[in-house]
């Protein structure tokens, strides 16, 4: 069985944010608009967290690329009233649109702030719809949603492999962020195969998850900067 998982490289990462404005594209994010924006409406999946060190006298800010961690023990699931969201067999969290009521309480449940809320109708002007990417659905205004790891992207590489007869092979799945690093900083793939980049990543010394002591069980790792 399939562990889909995702290493970031905070060494190679310049906290451009590119891999944010690639999800927004990928899965038919709507924009939000100054008025919206101005009342804390703007949604993204992928966040770019803003951290702060200091070195001597000196801050530095730097910003961490942040999509949903995809939890192996997701405090989200626990909490919907309705079984919109879940965690599928390959450890992707889904999401249900057309189950979900917008009470947000995996949004309040989520320590990570995944979640978020579509306050919109799924509107585009002019013919900018047609635009829109045909492999993901258009939310209504009302549910909460997510990353979801480019699920589209997962089938699509499903498929291809099934019409060549073969297994999904290592890099075949690469989400729309990190198709678009420009320092490929991210590396997408099986965590229960241990032949693969993810896995190897992993098994470095300079790996670490966001407030791992919650128990969340991430399946979104980050690498350290190096000294
Ligand atoms: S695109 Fe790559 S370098 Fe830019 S913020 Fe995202 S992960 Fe970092």
């Amino acid at each position: 069985m399939r562990r889909w998982g995702m290493v970031i490289d905070l060494d190679r990462c310049t906290g451009c944010g590119a891999c944010m404005a690639a999800c927004h594209q990928e899965n038919n994010l709507t924009a939000a608009g100054p008025e919206q924006t101005r009342r804390d409406r703007a949604f993204h999946w992928l966040k770019m967290l803003p951290t702060e060190s200091r070195l001597g006298d000196e801050v530095m800010t730097r910003y961490l690329p942040q999509p949903c961690f995809q939890c192996d023990n997701p405090p989200c699931v626990r909490v919907c009233p309705v079984h919109a969201t879940y965690l599928n067999h390959e450890g992707i969290v889904g999401q249900v649109y057309a189950r979900c009521i917008g009470c947000r309480y995996c949004m309040a449940a989520c320590p990570y702030n995944a979640k978020v809320f579509n306050w919109f109708e799924p509107e585009w002007p002019g013919d900018m719809k047609r635009k829109a990417n045909p492999d993901v659905s258009l939310r209504p205004k009302g549910v909460v949603e997510k990353c979801t790891f480019c699920h589209h992207r997962i089938n699509r590489a499903k498929e291809e492999a099934r019409v060549e007869g073969r297994d999904v092979r290592d890099g075949d799945v690469i989400p729309a962020c990190a198709e678009n690093c420009p320092t490929q900083a991210i590396a997408f793939g099986d965590l229960n195969d241990p032949r693969s980049r993810v896995s190897q990543l992993v098994s470095g010394p300079r790996v670490f998850r966001l407030q791992e002591d919650l128990g969340t069980e991430p399946k979104v790792f980050y690498l350290a900067e190096k000294e």
